[in-house]
């Protein structure tokens, strides 16, 4: 006989497995229904706004999918150079968009999945600029005029250099520069001379020597209680280097008058400094005085001139009052031209070179008394040029050179 046991185990036995089958069916539908449930889920379909209409999409489907599928009549932008000019027609960006009104690039747009509720608007497509390799450049400073009509003119601002970068297109060659450090531009002021508080200050001037009168201009000055400002030409100064010194003993103010008395108006740069370095030094051997003040011969002298100085020269000094000297119009002409209608801070011209001076000689005592008589004190062009406080120290010293940290301009402004 077969025991219980035995003969019950194999009913046991199928029974056990028929309920391990049902298990795995049933998880397996709960399975099926879960994971369908899911992917139900996972795409479901949600509604946009799509410029203005209700779309529906699958949730997840990005906005490069939704344009795709719209086809929005907007145009693309261009491929356009460095400096803007036109590449390639539809080059650029095929379209712009904006979810919920804010901007998404078009290659975040392929990135982006709806989840449902999103306002999008479609337009046209920006302007694309082509790649480009990027350097960076110093700007130069310009030379600008600070006023147009006065007896003095004076670098009254040192310039700098600037920096700005330059894009140069790999598709075009354009180059297009734009500026990021503005440079400084160098000014030269050009004004009157207006001593503080109404001083009755003036300044003599003597062009054009030094010269065999020289000694007896000095002569009527010390007599007089007087001092003035010789623009000597270097060329007189080396022929003559102790009347040159004799003027810095007196106590008188030398200064430039260019080396051989050229219009520098005419000359190129390299003559222009030339005249002006020339006489500088001529001065210096002979006195020991660092000038870089000079008068132009003939007064002519402009922008474009300062510009080919190179710094070499800080003030420029011209005249308001002429005595004509050189006409030889009489004594009492010169005295009359020199002295009606003067105001403080007036400078007057006088030659003590370039021929016959007699009649100077007589005049310029007569001058002095009679300005002095009328309140005026006789000052060099530095004093005078300090007595106006709108006007640097370090351009009254009239040996200002240009600062090692300062750049010359190379064009007008
Ligand atoms: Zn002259």
């Amino acid at each position: 006989m077969r025991s219980p046991e035995r003969a019950y185990a194999p009913s046991n036995w199928k029974d056990s497995r028929r309920n391990t089958q049902s298990v795995v069916i049933v998880l397996a539908i709960i399975a099926a229904l879960v994971l369908g449930g899911v992917f139900a889920w996972t795409h479901r379909s949600v509604t946009v706004s799509v410029d203005g209409t209700h779309r529906s999409y699958t949730i997840g489907t990005t906005v490069q999918q939704v344009f795709d599928e719209e086809k929005p009549g907007v145009t693309a932008g261009n491929l356009v150079s460095v400096n803007g000019n036109l590449i390639t027609e539809g080059g650029g960006d095929p379209y712009s968009a904006t979810v919920d009104g804010k901007a998404i690039s078009p290659s975040k747009a392929k990135e982006r999945g709806i989840k449902g509720g999103e306002d999008i608007a479609f337009s046209n497509g920006a302007d694309k600029t082509e790649d480009y390799d990027e350097t960076t450049v110093d700007v130069a400073p310009k030379l600008l005029m600070d006023g147009n009509a006065g007896a003095v003119s004076y670098i009254s601002q040192w310039g700098k250099a600037g920096k700005a970068t330059v894009r140069t297109g790999k598709v075009s060659g354009e180059t297009a520069q734009t500026v990021t450090t503005p440079a400084q531009d160098c000014v030269v002021t050009v004004k009157n001379i207006t001593p503080a508080d109404g001083r009755k200050l003036v300044a003599l001037t003597f062009d054009d020597g030094p010269s065999d009168y020289t000694e007896r201009y000095l002569q009527i000055l010390k007599e007089h209680g007087a001092v003035a400002t010789f623009f000597c030409l270097g060329s007189k100064v080396e022929a003559s280097p102790d009347l040159a010194k004799e003027i810095v003993d007196s106590g008188c103010q030398i200064a430039s008058h260019s080396y051989s008395h050229p219009q520098l108006t005419s000359l190129d740069a390299a003559g222009v400094q030339s005249e002006l370095s020339t006489s500088f030094a001529d001065i210096s051997n002979a006195t020991s005085v660092q000038t870089t003040a000079f008068r132009p011969p003939y007064g002519a002298f402009n922008q474009e001139t300062w510009l080919k100085t190179q710094g070499l020269a800080t003030v420029s000094v011209i005249w308001n009052m002429d005595s004509r000297d050189w006409a030889r119009p009489g004594a009492d002409a010169i005295v009359s031209n020199s002295c009606d209608g003067i105001q403080p801070g007036y400078i007057i011209l006088m030659h003590d070179g370039g021929g016959n001076r007699d009649q100077d000689l007589e005049a310029l005592p007569q001058i002095i008394d009679r300005l002095k008589s009328e309140g005026y004190t006789f000052v060099t062009i530095s004093d005078l040029l300090a007595s106006d406080s709108s006007i640097p120290s370090e351009v009254a010293s009239c040996d200002e050179t240009m600062p090692s940290d300062a750049v010359w301009p190379t064009e007008v402004g």
